[in-house]
């Protein structure tokens, strides 16, 4: 079994001439893995967005943030069951955008897992969370690293929204128009909104 996100973390670093590789895990589950190998790298930035324990597999807690001279360069963002696209845009908006611009990647990869769908392990991200957060991450690369985003699938167990999930990333890669975020309730509160419009609006 291979690790692909480290893999190509190390390739870029070693064969790409990328000095900082920056990784982003918004998969449910906590990234043990690359959070191990890359522990004590302290040019191997890694920020995973996932469900908190005692989900599986129960590790990613706020305080696990390296070690040594890569001490600050784990960041791990835990988020309760049903937690929502907005919950993610905030984490990214609010700890990723300024590690990011903090650490300054050459390169940015992905690791993109579609459980976070409220169809699979109940994040509650929507296909269209899923488009805004791609629409991010462009922006980021855009930013930092001339615009080099990888995109690596990683799990997804409900086979429909791992295939719709992928489908809203490639959109938004293709230059489609990025998608505004399903927020719980905003459509009734839209709904709520545009009926008192109108009822001013006709006094
Ligand atoms: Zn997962």
């Amino acid at each position: 079994m291979f690790n692909n996100v480290a893999v190509a973390a190390a390739h870029a670093r070693s064969a790409l001439g990328c000095e900082r590789v920056l990784i982003v895990d918004w998969d449910a589950h906590h990234g043990n893995g690359t959070q191990d190998i890359f522990w004590a790298e302290p040019d191997v930035m890694f920020f995973d967005i996932h469900r908190a324990a005692p989900f599986y597999p129960g590790s990613g807690h706020l305080e696990e943030v390296g070690a040594g001279l890569a001490e600050g360069t784990t960041i791990n963002v835990p988020l309760p069951a049903g937690a929502g696209d907005e919950a993610y845009l905030k984490a990214f908006r609010d700890i990723l955008a300024p590690a990011a611009a903090w650490f300054k990647p050459d390169i940015i990869l992905v690791s993109a897992g579609f459980d976070p769908h409220w169809h699979d392990l109940a994040l509650n991200v929507s296909y269209e969370g899923f488009g805004a957060l791609t629409g991010f991450m462009q922006q980021l690369a855009e930013q930092h690293c001339g615009g080099r985003l990888v995109f690596v699938l990683e799990g997804g167990y409900n086979l429909e929204s791992l295939a719709n999930g992928t489908r809203a990333v490639l959109a938004v890669l293709a230059g489609n128009t990025v998608p505004v975020p399903d927020t719980c309730g905003i459509a009734e509160v839209q709904a709520a909104a545009d009926f008192h419009r109108t009822a001013f609006e006709s006094e």
